[in-house]
């Protein structure tokens, strides 16, 4: 046998088993396996671990796309000394993900500007990085998206696609009140997921003022309820981080105008 077709048959394999970037890979691992007189054993583990990277890879890119984050912000470009009411202590304890584990929410509350869907969508990328199914959307664009599926029949279809993700983010209750049906969507997406799987919610009205977003300020309290009830609870206040850059800059031009 000439050593091309005794490379050509664990290629086939390799290809026909869909394993192609350990097949691609195939010729120089057996050039660098001959040059350094590599064991079977470490010749096998590089082989399988161009594979595995490879794997890794497009599960990750699959996630991220999944996932449809607005921003890719980290956790790590959050500016603690901008917003000292953000527990950084608390953040660097939910970046591990430990809250997934037993279903627990993340509720940031605060007005414009202060960080809050940061701060989400960093928990979020921290969650797809790690390997978790992860899914980003706004209270609006739920109530959308419910609405369209009552329309059209998919209403327990969609339900289920909420209650998937190992984290769910829904950024930016209250800023448009939801009622009747928006507001029967919400309450049954945290319901279903209550106990089974986080939410990270965002929003700009205090936990008392949850009725005026609601018709209905029992589904608000029930609402509430199944949120809080194991949840890490973030009150930021402070200047917009926006306006901040904002008024740093006219801060300094004000200086350079004044003799
Ligand atoms: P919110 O959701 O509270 O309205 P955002 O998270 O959208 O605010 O933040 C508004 C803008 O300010 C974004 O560009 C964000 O990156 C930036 N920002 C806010 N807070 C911080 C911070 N502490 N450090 C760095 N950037 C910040
Ligand atoms: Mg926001």
């Amino acid at each position: 046998m000439t050593a091309a077709s005794g490379y050509q048959q664990p290629r086939g394999h390799l290809a026909y088993l869909k394993l192609a970037a350990a097949a691609e890979a195939l010729p120089a691992e057996l050039d660098h396996a001959t040059a350094n007189e590599l064991s079977h054993t470490a010749f096998l583990e590089r082989l399988l671990a161009v594979e595995v990277a490879a794997t890794a890879q497009r599960r990750h890119a699959s996630l991220e796309r999944f996932a449809s984050l607005p921003a890719t912000w980290r956790l790590d470009d959050f500016d603690y000394d901008a917003q000292p009411s953000v527990d950084r202590k608390l953040v660097n304890e939910l970046s591990t993900l430990r809250f997934l584990d037993d279903a627990t929410n993340i509720l940031f509350i605060g007005p414009p500007g202060v960080g809050k869907t940061m701060l989400a969508v960093g928990l979020a990328r921290a969650a797809i990085d790690a390997g978790y199914r992860t899914y980003y959307t706004t209270a609006a664009d739920l109530a959308a998206k419910c609405h369209r599926a009552a329309l059209e029949g998919r209403w327990a279809t969609t339900m289920r696609f909420y209650a998937g993700p190992r984290l769910l983010v829904i950024d930016e209750v209250g800023y448009l009140p939801l009622a009747g049906e928006a507001a029967a969507a919400l309450f049954q997406v945290i319901t279903q997921r209550y106990g089974k799987g986080s939410i990270a919610l965002t929003t700009n009205l205090g936990v008392g003022s949850w009725g005026r977003i609601f018709d209905d300020p029992i589904v608000a309290a029930a609402m509430l309820d199944r949120l809080l009830h194991r949840s890490v609870v973030f009150n930021i206040d402070g200047q917009s981080y926006r306006m901040r850059a904002h008024q740093a800059r006219a801060d300094k031009l004000r200086q350079a105008v004044t003799p």
